[in-house]
């Protein structure tokens, strides 16, 4: 086992669940088009179609702790999905697509604790979200993760600071999903442009922004610039490669690669969504046959691996998370 900051992490990995083992968590497969992501999902995670009616929540667990043993990965960040929230804190679970509770996600990471690290997740809205952060600080976690522009999130809103502070002083990383979003519904897509962490940032806190802030879909705006243009100014601001070997968000990749800004760059998949050779190979990063090679690796957490150093991320972006661990 490698030294606490020399472990490679990969901090953007999601856990899935459909309650079947009294977890809490759901999945709303009510359209065709959840349906059909569902069965990637799952196709992706190695399991068996039928998983999702033969009870997913253990399979996926028991399923993504081998793919992290078998994989050259020391660990993983799981993540909890909290529900939309209204500004007044009122909870939307409508407007979900997935949920997936902290109390679940711990008890997961307490089982696996050398693989699976919890990021948690709690809506700064929430009446009970300072008891909440207590309680998961109180459990080991040491990241939370947030999906502003899908989860109704206002990071710049001054009531926050508080919760804001109470993560800076505990050392608590924010991994904010950054730019636009097409897998799941966008409440408000104002909260996708990265310039609205600074107002973490100035409280102190840590902040992870995923995806570089890039585009998701054809023609929604890349933030990507504005977020790299903060770096200068905010030492404690990185940013994520996670879903970069996706057919769309690939765009992001040759502007996250130059020297300075790949020093700030951390590894993550965003687990369960597709990880293909297809784009960086479109973007002439990597060539046909090294493409050709990473789809015959069955593991979904290897194969982004294998991508991201065929496109060029160094050893040191695979232990960064390990050091922001450590550091922070
Ligand atoms: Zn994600």
């Amino acid at each position: 086992m490698p030294s606490a900051s020399l472990r490679k992490i990969d901090c953007h990995v999601h856990l899935l669940g459909d309650g079947s083992s009294g977890s809490g968590c759901w999945l709303r497969l009510k359209s065709i088009v959840h349906r059909l992501m569902a069965q990637v999902i799952v196709r992706e995670a190695g399991l068996p179609p039928s998983a999702l009616r033969e009870g997913l929540d253990a399979l996926l667990v028991t399923r993504l702790a081998e793919q992290v043993r078998d994989s050259s990965l020391d660990a993983v960040v799981l993540l909890a999905q909290d529900l939309p929230h209204r500004d007044d804190g009122t909870p939307l679970p409508d407007q979900g697509t997935f949920y997936v509770p902290n109390s679940y996600l711990l008890a997961v990471c307490a089982r696996h604790p050398d693989r699976f690290i919890p990021g948690v997740s709690i809506h700064p809205a929430r009446p009970d979200a300072m008891a909440e952060l207590e309680r998961c600080l109180q459990a080991g976690a040491r990241v939370l993760k947030l999906l502003p522009n899908c989860l109704n999130v206002d990071y710049s809103a001054p009531r926050h600071r508080p919760f804001w502070e109470k993560m800076a002083e505990s050392n608590m990383i924010l991994l904010s999903h950054t730019g636009g979003e097409h897998s799941l519904p966008v409440l408000c897509h104002r909260f996708a442009d990265p310039r609205l962490l600074r107002f973490p940032l100035e409280c102190g806190v840590t902040v992870i922004a995923a995806h570089c802030a890039g585009r998701s879909g054809l023609w929604d705006a890349d933030h990507t610039a504005a977020l790299l243009a903060m770096f200068d100014q905010w030492p404690r601001l990185f940013g994520d490669n996670s879903a970069l070997c996706s057919p769309l968000r690939c765009r992001t990749l040759p502007q996250i690669l130059p020297e300075p800004v790949r020093h700030r760059i951390i590894h993550g998949s965003d687990f369960p969504i597709a990880v293909s050779g297809f784009g960086p190979w479109r973007m002439g990063l990597i060539d046909r046959a090294t493409w050709r090679r990473s789809s015959r690796e069955p593991n979904v957490l290897e194969r982004d691996v294998f991508l991201k150093r065929a496109i060029g991320f160094d050893d040191s972006h695979f232990t960064r998370m390990a050091q922001l661990l450590d550091n922070a």
